[in-house]
C-alpha cells in the first residue's frame, strides 16, 4: 500500500500518518521531519534547507526528490509507505511517478484532507511535539492525557517549530495555495483521489482514510 496524505500545513497529515503507520505496519515517510533531521545534524542538505524553511518557502524539488529516492529504497518500504509533506510541487509529483515506474510499483491512493484556513492557523499555533518520541500534541486540542507527560514515552520535554509562529505561517499557506494545491487536481485526473473532512475529530479521520483504503484492498478503486 503505497499512500499520499495531501493537504496544507496543519491539516493533520503528520497526526494520521502516525496512526496508519502503526495500524499498517509501514513507514511513515516525512520530508519535513527529514529535513529537521538533516538540520539538527548539519548536514550539506540541513545547511542548504535551514533558512528556506524558517521562512516559509520550499526546499528545491531536487533536494527532496533525492532524499524520497534514497527512502523509499530502503528495505522497510518494501510493503509499502505513507508519505506525508510529499509531493509539494508538480515537478516532485512527476518525480515520483518516475519513481514508482521504475520500481513497478503503483500509488494505492491519494488521501486529500480539507480543512479551513482559520482552523489551520490555530492547529499551527498550538502544535508542539515530544522532544523524546515525536509524538504530536496541541495546546487545547491534542493535550496529553497528564499534562506535561508524553502519552506514548512518557517523556516530559517537548519542542515546538521554529517555523510555527503566526507571521510564518501565512507565509507556507501561501506557497500551499501556489505549489501544492494543484496537485489535488493532478491525482483527480489520474484517477487517485479521496477527499477526507479534515475538520473531523482525529479518531474520525482515521476511519475515513482507513474506508478509502478498504475500498483499494478489496480491489475497488478510488472514487
Ligand atoms: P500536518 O502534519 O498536516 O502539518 P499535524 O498532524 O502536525 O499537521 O497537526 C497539526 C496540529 O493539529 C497538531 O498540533 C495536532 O495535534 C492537531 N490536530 C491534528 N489533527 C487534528 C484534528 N482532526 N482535530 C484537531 N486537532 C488536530
Ligand atoms: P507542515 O506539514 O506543517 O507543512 P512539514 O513538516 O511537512 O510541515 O514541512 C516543513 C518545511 O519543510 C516546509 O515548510 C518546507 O520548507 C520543507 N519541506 C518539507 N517537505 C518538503 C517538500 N516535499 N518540498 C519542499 N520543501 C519541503
Ligand atoms: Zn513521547
Amino acid at each position: 500500500m503505497n499512500l499520499i496524505l495531501l493537504g496544507p500545513p496543519g491539516a493533520g497529515k503528520g497526526t494520521q500518518a502516525k496512526l496508519l503507520s502503526e495500524a499498517h505496519r509501514i513507514p511513515q515517510l516525512s520530508t519535513g521531519d527529514m529535513l529537521r533531521a538533516a538540520v539538527k545534524a548539519g548536514s550539506a542538505i540541513g545547511k542548504q534547507a535551514k533558512a528556506v524553511m524558517e521562512s516559509g518557502g520550499l526546499v528545491s524539488d531536487e533536494i527532496v526528490i533525492g532524499i524520497i529516492a534514497d527512502r523509499v529504497s530502503q528495505a522497510d518500504c518494501i510493503n509499502g509507505f505513507i508519505l506525508d509533506g510529499f509531493p509539494r510541487t508538480l515537478g516532485q509529483a512527476a518525480a515520483l511517478d518516475k519513481l514508482l515506474g521504475t520500481k513497478k510499483k503503483d500509488l494505492s491512493a491519494v488521501v486529500a484532507m480539507s480543512v479551513q484556513d482559520e482552523e489551520l492557523v490555530k492547529r499551527i499555533a498550538g502544535r508542539y511535539t515530544c522532544a523524546t518520541c515525536g509524538s504530536g500534541y496541541h495546546d487545547d486540542m491534542q493535550k496529553p492525557r497528564k499534562a506535561g507527560v508524553c502519552d506514548k514515552c512518557a517523556g516530559t520535554t517537548f519542542t515546538r517549530r521554529p517555523d510555527d509562529n503566526a507571521e510564518t505561517v501565512r507565509a507556507r499557506l501561501m506557497v500551499y495555495y501556489r505549489e501544492t494545491a494543484p496537485l489535488i487536481g493532478y491525482y483527480f485526473a489520474k484517477g487517485k483521489l479521496s477527499t477526507v473532512d479534515g475538520m473531523a475529530p482525529i479518531g474520525d479521520v482515521t476511519k475515513a482514510i482507513e474506508a478509502i483504503l478498504a475500498r483499494f484492498s478489496t480491489g475497488i478503486k478510488a472514487k
